[in-house]
């Protein structure tokens, strides 16, 4: 190979490396999901889910769950993180914010702090192994509040059924150490206590009833997304929760 053809192979070389590695890369990355492309700069991360996108199947299918996650939530800590910039939230924990926030804020730290905090609860409330009913003291509590778990079932769907457009079914505990049902529309959330002034309390248990959470698999069917959340409940979690709202 004389320098001039050896130059031309090198060329060709070069240039058919940069034309495969994309198409490579591309090829690779259809078998992972992967998030928005905006990433998270600022004080609010997107935490990672507690189990593998599909692992909630076949009740929450996993081209949902990696919308939900990866898109949706990722969005809500992206434009939080933005929202707080220069604020005085910018330091606080995602929880005392919730606490703070009045109808005086930037909307956007509402809605997008409130969807960061009830999608890091919720992730956290399913699990591939839930489902069944609570024992424990937890189970007593039910029982004592709405005379037995099929009741509280019942009335916790009628909160997420009836909630008009897209919010949140809550069991929560109140200040009076009480289990209480209630919903909240949008991004809002029992924490809220500024905002929500009726629908004060420490979450227990939370359901999304957002299209987002249910349309691909479910459509308009908003009643049977619900019973399939049943089978998923994480109600040790739950229970953890009660336990360490009650002191
Ligand atoms: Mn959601």
């Amino acid at each position: 190979m004389n320098k001039r053809n050896f130059l031309k192979s090198g060329i060709l070389l070069l240039a058919a490396s940069l034309f495969r590695t994309p198409q490579a890369q591309a090829s690779e990355d259809l078998d992972q999901w992967e998030p928005d492309d905006q990433q998270a700069t600022g004080p609010f991360t997107l935490p990672p889910l507690p189990y593998a996108t599909d692992a909630l199947e076949p009740h929450f299918d996993k081209m949902t769950m990696e919308i939900h996650h990866g898109r949706h939530h990722n969005a809500y800590v992206t434009n939080l993180n933005k929202a707080v910039t220069g604020t005085a939230f910018a330091s606080m924990s995602i929880e005392a914010m919730m606490a703070a926030i009045t109808t005086k804020d930037n909307v956007a730290l509402r809605n997008n702090g409130g969807g960061h905090y009830n999608h890091s609860l919720f992730w956290n409330l399913l699990s591939p192994k839930g489902g069944g009913q609570p024992s424990g003291d937890l189970a007593k509590a039910i029982d004592a509040k709405f005379g037995s778990f099929d009741k509280f079932k019942e009335a916790f769907s009628a909160e997420g059924v009836g909630r008009f457009g897209s919010g949140w079914a809550w069991l929560m505990l109140s200040s009076k150490g009480e289990l209480v049902l209630g919903s909240t529309a949008n991004q809002d959330n029992p924490l809220m206590a500024k905002i929500n002034k009726k629908q004060v309390g420490t979450p227990i248990l939370a359901l999304d009833v957002w299209e987002h959470a249910y349309y691909l698999k479910y459509q308009n069917k908003r009643a049977d997304y619900i019973k399939a959340f049943w089978n998923l409940v994480n109600w040790e979690e739950v229970s953890k929760r009660y336990a360490a709202a009650k002191g």
